[in-house]
């Protein structure tokens, strides 16, 4: 090994080092950003005419990814891509990201620590590029725990949407067709096969094909569905089919009912077997897909941006005592669906039987 050619501890670095670096990075000028990083603030131009709109996402190490695991610059491609999906739902298009980073002393003290935060950043880079968003500020800060500290990031997503017109949960009304786009199931299919393995991907040539470690935001489906008036709700799927559906339905008043032979399969998932399958689609999170309700009477496009869209059920009336979503199964029965995605602090929600009233 090169000694040499291995760069300086991030500790040599400093602080204002890490920062000065991370502004010549992301230096690309955008007409949104008056002043990026280097002051106290940031000051943000949005569009006449438009609101703004902010969502903020953790990336904790030992629960969002594992270093030992994971390579550091899907790390930072999952980072920015949980808050550009958020954007996504709403319709909205992104005007700037903010990152904090906390890191632990081992990782500001060798090499190897160095090269993991470069190729962090460039994973984050590379998405944030294709989506021209601009990094406009952010804190670092060393992790307590002292060489047993984890990396935490977070991330502040900000959006602009016409005023009055970004697209909410809430909006869903009866008899609406439910859309989602591209494919379910696949992200929860490559982590398990990841974890299966029990071994580090050291290098991923190509993001693509990777739904766990490099997911797609649909910034371009939800901006299209907004411009177009083709949904009256949205929300993306982090946490899975099932559970995220019951966030739409509980928000907008309604129940759903899912059509199994419907739900577009990710080929990944559709090697698990069909009743893992089913299962990774209905209540895998992380695939960060849109999905959406539009009144049956639109004629709805097959693709949007390039990205498939699929009928997969219909809203209904709420009757009390009845179960929030149903599953219109082969055999023509409609079993109740419960929520069986993650619920952050809880664990798998399928574990705890919970019933999605
Ligand atoms: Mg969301």
């Amino acid at each position: 090994m090169l000694l040499h050619k291995m760069p300086k501890p991030l500790r040599a670095l400093g602080e204002l080092g890490l920062i000065e670096q991370i502004r010549r990075d992301f230096s690309a000028g955008s007409k949104a950003i008056t002043l990026g990083i280097g002051d106290d603030c940031a000051i943000l131009r949005p569009p006449a005419g438009c609101e703004v709109l902010v969502t903020t996402d953790f990336t904790l190490e030992g629960r969002h990814f594992r270093r030992d695991l994971h390579p550091p610059e899907a790390v930072g491609h999952r980072c920015l891509a949980r808050g550009l999906s958020d954007v996504a739902a709403m319709g909205a298009t992104p005007l700037a990201a903010f990152l904090s980073l906390a890191l632990p002393g081992s990782m500001l003290a060798e090499s190897a620590g160095r090269a993991w935060i470069e190729r962090f950043f460039s994973g984050f880079r590379a998405l944030a590029d294709m989506h021209r968003v601009p990094l406009a500020g952010g804190d670092t800060s060393e992790s307590p725990g002292g060489k047993n500290g984890v990396v935490l990031a977070d991330i502040v997503l900000i959006g602009t949407a016409p005023k009055g017109e970004a697209l909410r949960r809430s909006g869903g009304g009866v008899g609406d067709a439910l859309y989602v786009t591209g494919e379910l199931g696949g992200a929860a299919a490559e982590l398990s096969a990841m974890l299966r393995r029990q071994r580090r991907i050291l290098h991923v040539p190509t993001t693509e094909g990777h739904p766990h470690l490099f997911p797609e935001p649909r910034l371009d489906v939800g901006e299209s569905l907004l411009r177009r008036e083709l949904a009256n709700a949205c929300i993306d799927l982090s946490d899975g089919l099932s559970t995220d559906l019951a966030h739409l339905c509980r928000a907008s008043g309604v129940c759903a009912e899912i059509e199994q032979t419907s739900l577009p399969i990710h080929p990944l998932a559709l090697k698990l077997g069909p009743k893992a399958a089913l299962q990774a689609a209905l209540h895998g999170g992380e695939d960060y897909e849109l999905l959406f309700a539009a009144p049956a009477s639109i004629l709805m496009p097959t693709s949007l941006a390039g990205v498939s869209i699929t009928r997969i059920g219909s809203l209904k009336k709420r009757r009390s005592g009845g179960p929030l979503m149903t599953m219109l199964a082969p055999d023509g029965s409609h079993p109740e669906l419960v929520a069986g995605g993650w619920e952050h602090f809880s664990g798998p929600a399928k574990r705890r039987r919970k019933r999605a009233r």
